[in-house]
C-alpha cells in the first residue's frame, strides 16, 4: 500500500483523520435513500452506454452513465440542476441489466427524472401536460372503459389524432388502443369472482390497466389457467402499477398509486396469497421500483411475494410436463422478450416452454428493445427514434417462420403489431388454449 493510500498517512492533519465522514445527499429532496455508494461502484466500463437503445439512435442523449453516476457527481455542486436529457431516457432499464458493478442506474434515473419534473419543468408547458396525460393512462382508460364504443370512435378518428399531435404532441402515427366493450373486472364480477377455493394455493391477480380495459382476454386466460391448476384467484382493487409515471418523472402520482396497491395487496400475504402479474412491467414495478423509490409499510413484503404469471407456475407446478402432454392446432410465433421481462431473468421462459408444446413453432426474434418503452414511442418527437430502435425486431419478426407475434408486455405488443401488422398473443392465451 502506498503512503497516499495508507490510513495513517502523515500528510493528513489529525482533524482530517478523525473527522466523521459525512454522507453527501445525492438528491437532497429524497429523505430515504442515498445513492452514493452505488454511484461510487461505477468504474466507467461503458457497458451501460453500449446497451442503451436510446443512445444508439439519439446523438443528443448522453447515455446511462451520464444520467446515473456522472450526474450524481455533478449534483455534488449545490447549484447543479438535473440535466434535461433525463427526459429522453425511456426507462427501458436495460442499463441496469448491463452494469457489472451493481450501480443502481434506473433508480438514479427515476429519482433524477422526478426531481427534474418537480423543479425544472414548466407545469403549463405542452410537454408536461402531454406527459401527465400519458403517465396517467389508467385514468384515461377508466373514462374510455365507461363508453368504449364512443371512445374508440373518437380516438380512432384521424382528425382527432392530428389534433392530438398538434395540440398535445401525441403522435398521430399510431392507432390508439381500443377499449374492450367489457372490462376484465366487469367480467370477473359477472362470473361471481373465484370459482375455486383453496387454503393452500392462493394468488392475488394484479391485472394492471391494459388487461383490464384493453385486453381482458389476457386476464381471463390468467384466471382460467391458474384455476385449472387448483388456485384460488382473487382480484383486489388496484391502481396503475406506476410504470408510465416513473418513465415521465411523475413520482407523486406513482407514490399515490403505490400506496393503494401496497395497502390492497400486502395485507393478503399473511393469508397465504402471492401476487401475480400478467404484464412484465407491472411485476417489475412492484418488485423493484416500489422498494427502490418509496418507503411504505409492507412494500418490501409485496416486492418479495410478487411474480410474473408463467414464472410462478414454473416454480410451483410441473408446467413443462403439463405442456409436454398437451397439444394445440398448428401455429407459429415470433416471440419478443420485453426489456422489463429480461431484467427479471424471464426472457427465455416462453420460448423454452412452448417449444415443448405439440403443434407450436416458436422463434425468439432477438434481444433488441421494441422501442416503444411504454409512453416513449407515443411522443411525437420520439416516434421516429422509437421505430429506429425497433428496426431489428421488425426485421427478425418478418424473417421468422411465424406470422403471429408473442410477448408479455402490452406496449411491446402495440409496437410489434404497428410495425408488422401481425396479430400478437400473450403467452397466457396459448397456455389457456393448451391446458384449459
Ligand atoms: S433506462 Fe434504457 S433508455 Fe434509459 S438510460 Fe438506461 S438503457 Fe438508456
Ligand atoms: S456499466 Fe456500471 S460500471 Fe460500467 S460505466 Fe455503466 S454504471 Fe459504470
Amino acid at each position: 500500500m502506498s503512503d497516499a493510500e495508507s490510513p495513517s498517512n502523515p500528510t493528513l492533519t489529525p482533524d482530517a483523520q478523525t473527522d466523521d465522514f459525512e454522507a453527501v445527499e445525492v438528491f437532497p429532496d429524497s429523505t430515504d435513500m442515498d445513492l452514493r455508494p452505488g454511484a461510487d461502484n461505477c468504474y466507467k466500463c461503458t457497458a451501460c452506454d453500449v446497451s442503451c437503445p436510446v443512445a444508439e439512435v439519439d446523438d443528443e442523449f448522453p447515455g446511462p452513465k451520464f444520467q446515473g453516476p456522472e450526474q450524481w457527481r455533478l449534483k455534488r455542486k449545490e447549484d447543479e440542476a438535473v440535466d434535461d436529457s433525463i427526459m429522453s431516457c425511456s426507462n427501458c432499464m436495460r442499463c441496469d441489466d448491463a452494469c457489472p458493478s451493481g450501480v443502481p442506474l434506473s433508480q438514479m434515473h427515476n429519482t433524477a427524472r422526478g426531481e427534474y419534473v418537480d423543479e425544472e419543468m414548466d407545469k403549463l408547458s405542452r410537454e408536461y401536460i402531454r406527459n401527465r396525460i400519458l403517465a396517467n393512462y389508467g385514468t384515461l382508460a377508466q373514462l374510455g372503459g365507461m363508453f368504449p364504443r364512443l371512445a374508440n370512435a373518437v380516438m380512432g378518428n384521424s382528425v382527432v389524432q392530428r389534433i392530438n399531435e398538434k395540440v398535445l404532441g401525441i403522435t398521430a402515427e399510431r392507432d390508439f388502443p381500443e377499449f374492450a366493450t367489457q372490462t376484465f373486472r366487469e367480467w370477473w364480477n359477472e362470473r361471481g369472482g373465484p370459482q375455486v377455493r383453496s387454503e393452500e394455493k392462493r394468488v392475488a391477480y394484479f391485472h394492471g390497466c391494459y388487461s383490464n380495459y384493453n385486453t381482458p382476454e389476457v386476464g381471463k386466460a390468467m384466471v382460467r389457467v391458474f384455476e385449472s391448476f387448483g388456485y384460488e384467484v382473487v382480484v383486489p382493487k388496484q391502481r396503475c402499477s406506476g410504470t408510465p409515471m416513473f418513465a415521465n418523472g411523475m413520482l407523486d402520482d406513482a407514490k399515490r398509486a403505490a400506496g393503494i396497491n401496497v395497502d390492497n395487496f400486502a395485507g393478503l400475504i399473511p393469508e397465504g396469497y402471492d401476487i401475480i402479474a400478467s404484464c412484465t412491467s407491472c411485476s417489475m414495478s412492484l418488485r423493484q421500483e416500489y422498494p427502490e423509490l418509496f418507503d411504505i409499510d409492507g412494500i418490501e413484503d409485496l416486492s418479495a411475494h410478487t411474480y410474473e404469471a408463467l414464472e410462478y407456475l414454473r416454480i410451483h407446478e410441473d408446467l413443462e410436463d403439463a405442456v409436454r402432454e398437451a397439444s394445440v392446432d398448428d401455429q407459429a410465433f415470433a416471440y419478443h422478450a420485453p426489456c422489463h421481462g429480461r431484467n427479471q431473468g424471464l426472457d427465455r421462459q416462453a420460448v423454452e416452454l412452448f417449444r415443448q408444446l405439440d403443434g407450436v413453432e416458436i422463434e425468439d426474434v432477438g434481444d433488441s428493445c421494441s422501442g416503444i418503452s411504454g409512453t416513449y414511442g407515443w411522443k411525437e418527437e420520439k416516434y421516429d427514434k422509437s421505430m429506429q430502435i425497433a428496426a431489428d425486431m421488425f426485421d427478425h419478426m418478418e424473417h421468422a417462420q411465424g406470422s403471429v407475434g408473442m410477448t408479455e408486455c402490452p406496449t411491446c405488443s402495440m409496437q410489434m403489431e404497428h410495425g408488422t401488422g401481425y396479430d400478437i398473443k400473450h403467452p397466457l392465451q396459448l397456455l389457456e388454449e393448451a391446458l384449459v
